[in-house]
């Protein structure tokens, strides 16, 4: 059974782009620069900053935080919003989920500049990716195309079952697998809660993705033997025979599933590692055309 290593990949993509970078610095260029705009104190969101400061510190990108407090109003985000858009020294923006309820989120999303949406939320490069025109990719459904690729999955002509929809993670991952092109070409199916008989719909599947957000909820009877498993999910649950008292997971039962799979991605150090440096790539995507 082969672990598809998200970390050692990690490493390798932010190994070009600290590269790239560099060598833009030494031709005298400005640095990259990543605009992140928070909004209140979720911890989930807290920590995912924290990350993509040490991350962005790494590859040399500048990365700023715009921070604000819950009772911001919609019109003042916007207008921060605005803000960044102007600014030709921010090459990348991206608004960290979720807002307040008082603040609407597609509003939000629809006044990023779609040429620094380095999250590819913005309905035209969403519609980009649908059309296979050249875009930035989400996240995490580029870091699973990159695994596959890396690793040379085969996909073409492959039974691909997605199991989850999400706007952020299921449905992207579904097209680029879909795509016309050497790295996808893929049969796809799309589950979700309503789909009936699931088990026996993932049990077909020779490449199996998953993004359903419950703590190991495939076990190795959804799998077929030698099947590739995607574990998009990550879980923090209590575990008292931890020191910490809790461990980190994804949706797939690790320990059962890895017997009987040909590769998976493990949870921590898969799709989570790769995630944060295709965010990277993405926001050096976002700079380089813009630099004179
Ligand atoms: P969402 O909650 O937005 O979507 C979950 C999807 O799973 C929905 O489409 C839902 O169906 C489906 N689902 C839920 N229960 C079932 C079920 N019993 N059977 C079949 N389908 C079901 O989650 P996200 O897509 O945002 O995230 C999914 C997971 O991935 C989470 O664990 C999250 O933490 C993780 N994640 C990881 C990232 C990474 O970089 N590694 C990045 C983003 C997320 P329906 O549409 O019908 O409700």
């Amino acid at each position: 059974m082969l672990i598809l290593d998200g970390k050692l990949l990690s490493h390798e993509i932010k190994t070009e782009i600290a590269k790239t970078v560099a060598s833009q610095i030494d031709a005298g260029k400005n640095a990259p620069h990543l605009a992140v705009v928070l909004v209140g104190n979720d911890g989930a969101s807290l920590t995912y900053v924290e990350s993509i400061k040490r991350n962005t510190i790494e590859v040399g990108i500048l990365c700023s935080v715009y921070q604000f407090l819950d009772s911001i109003s919609e019109k003042e985000l916007l207008a921060a919003i605005d803000f960044i858009n102007q600014d030709d020294e921010i090459h990348g923006c991206i608004v960290q989920l979720p807002l307040p309820r008082h603040i609407d989120k597609q509003k939000v999303i629809q006044k990023i500049d779609p040429e620094k949406d380095v999250d590819c939320f913005h309905p035209e490069n969403l519609g980009k990716l649908v059309l296979g025109e050249e875009a930035f990719l989400p996240a995490t459904p580029h870091a699973v195309m990159e695994l596959l690729k890396r690793y040379e999955v085969e996909t073409s002509g492959k039974n691909c079952v997605v199991v989850g929809r999400s706007n952020i993670v299921g449905k992207p991952l579904a097209l680029l697998l879909a795509q016309n092109n050497v790295h996808a070409d893929a049969t796809v199916t799309i589950c979700h809660s309503k789909t009936q008989n699931l088990k026996e719909v993932c049990s077909q599947a020779d490449i199996l993705l998953v993004a359903i957000g419950k703590p190991e909820f495939i076990t190795a009877e959804y799998v077929k033997k030698d099947a590739v498993v995607i574990d998009i999910g990550i879980h923090r649950v209590e575990d008292k025979t931890s020191e910490k008292g809790y461990k980190i997971c994804g949706d797939v039962k690790y320990d059962e599933v890895s017997q009987k799979c040909k590769a998976i991605t493990p949870v921590p150090g898969g799709v989570g590692s790769v995630t944060m440096a295709c965010l990277l790539k993405n926001t050096l995507k976002a700079y380089l055309p813009k630099i004179k």
